[in-house]
C-alpha cells in the first residue's frame, strides 16, 4: 500500500532532503527492522559522542514498548515509529517536560499536515474524537477517543540529579487500515481511518521533528510547556478513574494539572489527590 503513496519513503536520503531543523533529526537514522528503537538507541546513547538530536525510525519493531513493559503492536510500513536522543543537563524534575513537548509536537504536526485535531489524553495518548464535525464542540463529553498515538519516555539521572540523557519514543498509527488496528482496552485508530484517507508519512515526520525542535529550544531557554500541553487535555473537568500504584483506585474529578504534569483529582469525600503516573479511564459517557 505504502508504495503508492508519493512522499510515504523514510529512508535517510529521502527524509534528510526534506528535513529544514538546524539539529533534531541530525544524524537521522532509518534502519527497517528493530527490536524497539528506545532500546536500540539506549544503546548508543552510552557513547557520548552519540549527540543530542539522533533520531532512529524503523518500519518494523520486533518488541515495540508501552509503559509498564506493554506492547507495542504496529504492521509494518504503516506507522511512525522513532525515538529521538536528547541530552537536555535540566533539573530531574523537568524531565516531565519532554513528555509534554513530545505530545505537543505529535499533536501540532498532525494538525499541520492532515487537517485532524488530536487531543492528549493525560499523561501520554495521543487521541482523537470519533465526531470530528467542526461547531460539535459541545458533545465533547459524548465524544468516543480512540487512541492513533503513544509516547515513552525514557531517562537517564546522572549524580547530580540532572537528565543525562531522555528519549521520547513515538509511535504514531498513520495509515494502518481499519481491520488491521490493534484490540486495545482504550480503541485504536489510525490517521487513515479517521481522516478516511492516506496520509504520506515524510511531511508528517518532518513536521513533527520541526515542531519538536522549536518546543524543546523554548524549554531549553527555561519557558515551560505546561500550559500549552494542558490545553490539550482531554481528560480535565471529566470524572475520572484512576489506578496508580501508590493510590490503588480512585474516582473523582480531574480538576487540572500542575505544573509538572501530576493530575490533580479531587475524590468523593473532598480530597484532592496529584498523580505522577497513573491508569485513567474517562467515565460518565
Ligand atoms: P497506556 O499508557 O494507555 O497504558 P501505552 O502507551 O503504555 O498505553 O501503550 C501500550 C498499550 O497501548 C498496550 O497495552 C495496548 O493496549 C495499546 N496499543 C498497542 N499498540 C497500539 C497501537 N498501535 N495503537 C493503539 N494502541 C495500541
Amino acid at each position: 500500500m505504502g508504495t503508492a503513496l508519493r512522499e510515504d519513503e523514510l529512508n535517510e536520503d529521502a527524509v534528510r532532503a526534506a528535513l529544514k531543523s538546524s539539529w533534531l533529526g541530525r544524524p537521522y537514522h532509518f534502519v527497517d527492522s528493530v527490536d524497539s528503537t528506545n532500546d536500540q538507541l539506549k544503546r548508543w546513547a552510552a557513547d557520548p559522542a552519540v549527540p543530542s538530536g539522533t533520531v532512529l525510525l524503523t518500519e518494523h519493531q520486533s518488541a515495540g514498548r508501552g509503559r509498564l513493559n506493554r506492547r507495542w503492536e504496529a504492521p509494518s510500513g504503516t506507522s511512525l515509529l522513532f525515538s529521538v536522543l536528547l541530552r537536555p543537563g535540566w533539573p530531574a524534575r523537568r524531565a516531565v517536560w519532554l513528555t509534554m513537548l513530545a505530545g505537543l509536537a505529535v499533536v501540532e504536526a498532525i494538525e499541520a499536515t492532515t487537517g485532524l485535531h488530536p487531543r492528549l489524553k493525560w499523561p501520554n495518548d495521543v487521541v482523537l474524537g470519533e465526531d470530528q464535525t467542526p461547531g460539535n464542540d459541545g458533545g465533547e463529553d459524548r465524544r468516543v477517543w480512540r487512541k492513533v498515538g503513544g509516547l515513552l519516555l525514557d531517562a537517564t539521572f546522572n549524580a547530580d540529579g540532572r537528565l543525562e540523557s531522555a528519549i521520547p519514543g513515538i509511535g504514531l498509527n498513520v495509515n494502518i487500515p481499519a481491520e488491521a488496528l490493534p484490540h486495545a482496552f482504550t480503541p485504536a485508530t489510525s490517521l487513515l481511518v479517521a481522516g478516511g484517507r492516506p496520509v504520506p508519512r515524510r511531511p508528517l515526520l518532518v513536521a513533527l521533528l520541526e515542531c519538536l525542535e522549536r518546543h524543546y529550544d523554548a524549554a531549553a531557554s527555561g519557558q515551560s510547556p505546561w500550559h500549552l500541553w494542558n490545553e490539550r487535555l482531554i481528560t480535565l473537568g471529566r470524572t475520572v478513574q484512576v489506578t496508580a500504584g501508590d493510590i490503588g483506585t480512585l474516582v473523582g474529578l480531574a480538576e487540572g494539572t500542575d505544573e509538572w504534569g501530576q493530575l490533580l483529582v479531587r475524590d468523593e469525600a473532598g480530597k484532592l489527590h496529584a498523580i505522577a503516573a497513573g491508569d485513567v479511564t474517562l467515565r460518565g459517557h
